[in-house]
């Protein structure tokens, strides 16, 4: 007997049934026939695991619905929220983050890894609040924690201790920012060297301006090569790889390729500066991910935390239109994302974790057109949502 049985439901283009037992997927057949507790049909509607949101700011979501949007540059906006670090609480932080994640698993996403600022305004407040959080919705969302140095390492010396005191805690990687108070090569040292000590991945906003001046990326990826760190770190934006001449882009590329840099683009940059030309990306092979980065904050006053409207928006900038193009967005919301990730045993396979979707769509470029609602979601073999009953067409 099956614990639960979804019929009809498409899975790489192809109608498939899925019986699930113990919390693992048990058969994935044309047509089981087996009895099962409960019965879900999917009517043809399409299935994944979940989406993967390989970039967010949990800790800063949300700012900008306790004060007036106000526009300015970068730099403003960081004084902003600088200040408005000083006065973050546990409470408030997990407050605020918990709303996004709520949203996020509610719109089909099955991973998150977050930055979350360590420094001296703010200390660990935020790293504690999402270690809880992770642990919570642990088995629904797997939140990645990365501890990130937003403000630089070289300004104070606390933040120094505290990025270790953070790993110490439980955070999952390190992250960088790179240009944080023009600390450069400097800083991508010092963020590499605590990977190597506490053997963990490194995340790193990188060449975010656009700007010719900051072109971090093949110090980045040089140090990453003579510091044995080859395919564990991630590059955030990576803007610059768009002002470069054919030339400078092919050695970046092949830069990339040999150091396995990771890199993730979050669209809603394109606000302020030209993405990372990810279709080039794409062709090398390189692991690309999605990102919805900021929420709702000073930077960002719009997002969801629904992966999805990064999904249409890179697809609309970047001309993302035919078949094949559609499934490479789709392949960075769903595999892809799960490789930068390292999430293991992603795919809907006999034996895996039953973590199943059903989108109310019946193709991928249908669900990133109508960035459709998860119509079921399953996780860890659980009901958690489903709202398909009340479907009537
Ligand atoms: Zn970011």
């Amino acid at each position: 007997m099956l614990d639960l049985l979804i019929k009809e439901a498409k899975l790489n283009g192809r109608l498939t049934d899925i019986g699930i037992t113990d919390g693992h997927i048990s058969c994935v057949l044309e047509n089981i026939e087996e009895a099962a507790l409960s019965v879900i049909n999917a009517k043809g509607r399409i299935v994944v695991p979940g989406f993967i949101d390989c970039h967010m700011h949990l800790d800063k979501v949300l700012l900008n619905e306790e004060s007036v949007y106000v526009d300015g540059t970068g730099v403003e906006k960081g004084a902003l929220t600088f200040e408005r670090k000083k006065m973050f609480t546990v409470e408030n932080i997990t407050e605020r983050a918990e709303l996004i994640i709520k949203r996020a698993i509610s719109a089909g996403t099955l991973a998150i890894r977050t930055n979350v600022d360590v420094d001296a305004s703010v200390g660990l407040k935020g790293i504690e609040a999402l270690i809880q959080l992770r642990e919570k919705y642990r088995g629904i969302i797997t939140l990645q924690v990365v501890a990130f140095a937003q403000e630089g390492v070289f300004f104070d010396h606390e933040t120094q201790v505290l990025l270790g005191q953070a790993i110490q805690m439980g955070a999952d990687m390190i992250g960088g920012h790179s240009t944080a108070k023009g600390e450069g090569e400097k800083h991508i040292d010092f963020i590499l060297n605590l990977a190597q000590k506490y053997n963990i991945e490194a995340d790193f906003h990188i060449d975010e301006s656009g700007n010719r001046n900051h072109y971090l990326l093949p110090y980045l990826a040089k140090r990453m090569n003579e510091l044995g760190l080859v395919g564990r770190v991630n590059a955030i934006h990576c803007c610059t790889l768009s002002s470069l001449n054919q030339d400078e882009l092919e050695e970046a590329l092949s830069l990339i390729e040999t150091s396995q840099l990771k890199i993730t683009v979050a669209p809603t940059a394109i606000s302020t500066r030209n993405l990372a030309p990810v279709k080039r990306l794409i062709e090398k092979n390189i692991t690309v991910g999605l990102g919805s980065d900021n929420i709702r904050d000073f930077f960002n006053p719009l997002g969801s935390g629904d992966i999805k409207q990064a999904a249409l928006l890179l697809s609309y900038v970047q001309r993302f239109f035919s078949e094949d193009e559609v499934n490479q967005v789709w392949s960075m919301v769903t595999d892809s994302g799960a490789s930068l990730l390292g999430l293991p045993n992603f795919k809907i396979e006999k034996n895996n974790v039953a973590n199943l979707t059903i989108l109310d769509a019946y193709s991928p470029k249908e669900v990133i057109a109508y960035t459709s609602p998860a119509v079921v979601i399953i996780r860890s073999g659980k009901l958690i949502q489903d709202t398909l009953r009340h479907f009537i067409i």
